[in-house]
């Protein structure tokens, strides 16, 4: 099923939130289908996305590693291109132009990591727009160059300090401000999750990847398409096109982290999550035994999210995706894989999807096309890779920068 019935896919999603919420998800809900109408706003995206973002981005044929690798031709599709250097720009610029046509003056997000507040502050600055995003103090603690180009864009961060101050209180927070201030508020979302009408809106608005795909990969014979799943807006925007299809085959890779242990990785499918309602919709979460949302691992910083997108939980459930694991230390491999074999940068959690090609690959004819998405560039995960590669000249630059 490509898009939700009345906010549902099977029996995941839905629009579980307090009576205050309804009505601004309702209004949205209108406004969006109303948009996604109007040639006009759709000619804009187009225009913004070609312009601002540098749509479209290239689909590289991986020739190096294919052969190092001795099986299908890998290709890669290179979102890490788009401004701000990783898909998240994609739904950020169609919520922004969507909010600014909806006559919104102020918009609010979420962020973890800090990269979905990095792109929400661009896109705001770029169309004019107030722009206040929530971020957990113990994140804005950890990923400070984060917040320090979200406040160059214009952005107030504001930290969240309840719960244990990381993503999921940062959520509360914002929809908290919203249920106050949905007059001229928007609240931009950041993965294809929520309640509806989040998850269609934003497969949709990350639909333009799989669209990029399937015009590139004519005359390929794919075989397997590959992406990471966080919340899983990436994976279902760069699947978007070939859902209906029964190929090529779907592999979404998840945080297999540092072990199988709870509270050491971010698998939600294959058995390790349970089915949930958390923040407004119905999915797959790590929860424990109390039905509490379990603590997450990933050396990737967007992969360690304990729920997924509630059409990845179905369509996992239907068998059209399979899900693996990848660890922490494949990751790490698969960025040094690609770095030396095709001088490209993987962001760690794109490297989940890069390692699983780097699995499948060698069974795979050569006359066969492996498409992986490279969601994201690495230029941000400096600070983990440098260590993890080569921490001793790592530590003794940070330390002369300190001294400086
Ligand atoms: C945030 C992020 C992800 C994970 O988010 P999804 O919604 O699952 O796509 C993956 N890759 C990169 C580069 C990210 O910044």
């Amino acid at each position: 099923m490509k898009h939700s019935d009345n906010g549902f896919f099977g029996t995941f999603g839905g629009k579980y939130v307090a009576e205050v919420l309804r009505a601004p998800l309702d209004e949205l809900e209108q406004a969006f289908s109303e948009a996604m109408a109007d040639e006009e706003f759709l000619h804009r995206i187009e225009d913004e996305a070609k312009t601002y973002t540098g749509r479209p981005t290239p689909l590289l044929h991986a020739r190096r590693a294919s052969e190092q690798l001795g099986g299908a031709q890998i290709y890669i599709k290179l979102e890490g291109l788009a401004n701000t250097g990783a898909h998240k720009i994609n739904n950020a610029l169609g919520q922004g132009l969507l909010a600014q046509r909806m006559g919104k003056k102020r918009i609010i997000a979420e962020t973890g990591a800090g990269q979905h507040g990095v792109a929400t502050a661009a896109v705001c600055a770029r169309l004019g727009l107030e722009c206040v995003i929530y971020m957990g103090e113990v994140d804005m603690n950890r990923q400070y160059p984060n917040v320090f180009w979200m406040r160059q864009y214009g952005a107030q961060v504001i930290p969240v300090t309840s719960g244990s101050s990381t993503l999921k209180d940062a959520v509360n927070e914002a929809l908290r401000d919203w249920a106050s201030s949905y007059g001229d508020t928007h609240y931009l979302l950041g993965s294809a999750l929520g309640p509806a009408p989040y998850p269609d809106m934003v497969r949709e608005f990350q639909s333009v990847i799989g669209n990029e795909v399937k015009r590139q990969s004519e005359g390929l014979q794919v075989e397997a398409m590959i992406a990471c799943v966080g919340g899983g807006s990436n994976a279902i925007g760069f699947f978007s096109p070939f859902i209906e299809a029964v190929e090529p085959a779907l592999y979404g890779a998840e945080a297999g982290g540092r072990g199988d242990a709870p509270g050491d990785h971010a698998v939600r499918m294959n058995g390790q999550g349970s089915i949930g309602v958390v923040q407004g919709y119905k999915s797959r979460f790590l929860l424990d035994l109390d039905g509490q949302v379990q603590t997450t691992h990933s050396v990737s910083a967007g992969l360690d999210y304990p729920g997924i997108g509630p059409q990845l939980a179905h369509l996992g459930e239907q068998g059209r995706i399979q899900f693996c694991s990848i660890r922490d230390e494949e990751a790490i491999e698969a960025v040094k894989f690609f770095a030396r074999n095709e001088g490209l940068c993987f962001a760690l959690e794109s490297a989940h999807a890069g390692a699983l090609a780097m699995k499948l690959a060698p069974d795979i004819p050569p006359d066969r096309a492996i498409i992986v998405n490279m969601s994201g560039r690495g230029d941000k995960d400096i600070f983990i890779t440098a260590r993890a590669i080569d921490e001793q000249q790592w530590t003794e630059f940070l330390h002369k920068e300190v001294q400086r």
